[in-house]
């Protein structure tokens, strides 16, 4: 079959190249799953086999948005212990977490999928890391509503062994077994993971964190993912209480207990890394570690401000996550570029800390980098995947604000006139077009009910 194009002109465009190309008023070309051409002013003429020309006057282009931490499990249990940190937070929920069962995990996948996707989030990610016995496939769950929703997509198969027993934060009866956690996370890879360019699935290995794992765990995960070519992804350093627990049980702080267990390298992503010294930013840096910046849940759980300022400026690929909606009821990673920027402003930088464009790339081309994607999304470039968003921004709450890039990171969550994954329309007009956003209010509703219910019970 011919190729079909699909044209969009007379928009700003914020490409998030390595120059940082803008375009006032300028124009792209989609070639079925690839972006053919970006420029100034008109699209080319005489172009062939155009399915679909759209007018892009009063929006920004910018690449689609990348989410790199997410725990969509937590999309019903939304709203509780909202002022706690984040032990007693943990430790709190996790009785309510270790009654999850499948159609749960099903319904809050699609919540969680619905709310990104329809503010502009064409790569998602879930770290999915509690799986009681007997609660159905979730990994599978999971990946049939990140397919239907039609993004993109990352599931970091997590796990649990260090139970309340070992010294660990989670109950007993919420982990797996060191043996049961591999195997399972080695299944998921063989059936799920995709490596080709393309790919809307792919899968890395991903123990919860280092207070809920064996270090053998660690050791063993580490070792699985670069037998399977996989990426690594946990969470780091999140807290004061963290690091003293590392401290006391390991010796040593975090990055060092991560680095000794195989868990610092080009293929890691680590979630939070809010509690850095320059030596630990420094070991990021040269080891090309990855971190998912979360800066709403971090507040909301008072962990503290990370030095993003200071690991961009030492070279440490870093891109921002939403984290779970238990601690970020929200969900939605637009807003997050705002935050980023607002709360860095609050830390040691004040106003050096990040500009508007470098908090877009975060959410955007830093992301790709960190989920081993960048040179297939992230940017507007030719050759690269069509993910791309068309941010509404001629209404009420932006049309007054002089540069466009600033409109979308310091003004109000701006609506998605359109996005674009692989070249396929997943949201138009504000709309989800492959879900039912109401049908999904009520499923998530009723299973957020029903876990309440049985969470009760027990
Ligand atoms: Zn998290």
């Amino acid at each position: 079959m011919a190729v079909q194009r699909i044209v969009i002109e007379n928009c700003a465009v914020a490409t998030v190249d390595a120059g940082d190309t803008e375009y006032a008023s300028g124009h792209i070309v989609v070639a079925d799953d690839l972006i053919e051409s970006v420029g100034d002013g008109k699209a080319p003429d005489g172009l062939e086999n155009v399915v679909r020309r759209i007018d892009g006057t009063g929006h920004l282009a910018t690449p689609g948005l990348v989410n790199t931490h997410h725990h969509f499990y937590q999309w019903i249990t939304r709203g509780l212990a909202t002022d706690h940190n984040l032990f007693d937070w943990l430790v709190a929920l996790y009785p309510t977490w270790a009654r999850i069962d499948e159609p749960m995990v099903y319904a809050a996948a699609q919540g969680s999928l619905a709310m990104m996707a329809r503010g502009g989030v064409t790569t998602a990610m879930d770290h999915h890391y509690v799986f009681p016995k007997g609660s159905g496939d979730l990994s599978g769950a999971v990946i049939r509503a990140a397919r239907e929703t039609g993004v993109r997509f990352t599931l970091a198969r997590g796990s649990m062994d260090r139970g309340e027993s070992d010294g660990g934060l989670p109950p007993d009866f919420a982990v797996e077994t060191l043996e049961g956690a591999l195997a399972a996370t080695e299944a998921t890879v063989d059936e799920h993971h995709d490596a080709s360019f393309a790919s809307m699935v792919q899968i890395a290995v991903a123990p919860c964190s280092p207070f809920s794992v064996s270090t053998e765990l660690m050791r063993q995960g580490a070792e699985l993912a670069r037998r399977k070519g996989v990426r690594l992804h946990t969470h780091g350093s999140e807290t004061v209480e963290e690091e003293q627990f590392c401290k006391e049980l390991f010796g040593m702080g975090p990055t060092d207990y991560f680095e000794s267990t195989g868990w610092l390298g080009e293929d890691v992503w680590m979630a939070h890394c809010v509690h850095m010294n320059d030596s630990d930013i420094a070991a990021f840096a040269r080891t090309g570690t990855g971190v998912a910046h979360c800066p709403s849940s971090n507040a909301r759980l008072a962990a503290g401000i990370a030095r993003v300022p200071d690991m961009l400026a030492a070279g440490v690929p870093v891109g921002l996550g939403v984290d779970g909606t238990a601690s970020n009821e929200s969900g939605e990673l637009h807003t997050e570029l705002r935050n980023a920027l607002l709360v860095n402003r609050l830390g040691a930088h004040r106003e050096a800390a990040l500009s508007a464009r470098q908090a877009l790339r975060l959410g955007t081309y830093g992301g790709a980098r960190v989920l081993g994607r960048a040179s297939q999304i992230g940017s507007l470039e030719a050759g690269k995947l069509a993910d791309l968003v068309l941010w509404r921004l001629d209404t009420l709450a932006h049309a007054s604000i002089a540069d466009p890039v600033a409109a979308l990171v310091l003004g109000a969550a701006a609506p998605v006139t359109l996005s674009l994954v692989n070249g396929r329309p997943v949201v138009e007009d504000g709309h989800l077009l492959h879900v039912d956003e109401d049908a999904v209010a009520r499923s998530t509703r009723d299973e957020a009910r029903r876990l309440a219910r049985i969470a009760e019970k027990a």
